[in-house]
């Protein structure tokens, strides 16, 4: 979508710092990092959000939770992370663009806010 920022990284179009890529699969450090690690791990192909996922997008999805656990591994924090999607404006989501965040490096609490 040229409308959608997220398409627009995995494009190239807009400056983002990339962590990984494979055909399916983009990510990159979030650009207000809440942790030590924050990073966006999104499906190329353009999905609003985990509200409007379809059963045909069951592979980009795990793709997106696969290569966080990747990322997580290369980072040596594999033992201690959080992966979260916000769905819906009432719980976070601003980019209408599928989205994990992979958040690691320090003490996370729980229940998160
Ligand atoms: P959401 O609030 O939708 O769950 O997450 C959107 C995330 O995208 C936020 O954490 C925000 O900091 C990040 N973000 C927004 N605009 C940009 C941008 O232009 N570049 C990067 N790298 N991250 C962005
Ligand atoms: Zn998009």
């Amino acid at each position: 979508m040229n409308d959608c920022l997220f398409c627009r990284i995995v494009k190239g179009e807009i400056p983002a710092k990339k962590v990984y890529e494979d055909a399916h699969t983009y990510a990159f450090e979030d650009i207000n990092p809440q942790a030590p690690t924050h990073v966006l791990v999104i499906p190329k192909k353009h999905i609003r959000g985990l509200k409007e996922a379809q059963a045909e997008d069951v592979d980009a999805v795990g793709r997106c939770h696969l290569a966080a656990a990747e990322i997580a591994r290369q980072r040596g924090i594999e033992d201690s992370y959080r992966t979260v999607l916000n769905v819906g404006p009432g719980a976070g989501q601003s980019v209408f663009h599928l989205h994990v965040h992979l958040i690691g490096g320090r003490n996370l609490h729980w229940p998160p806010g």
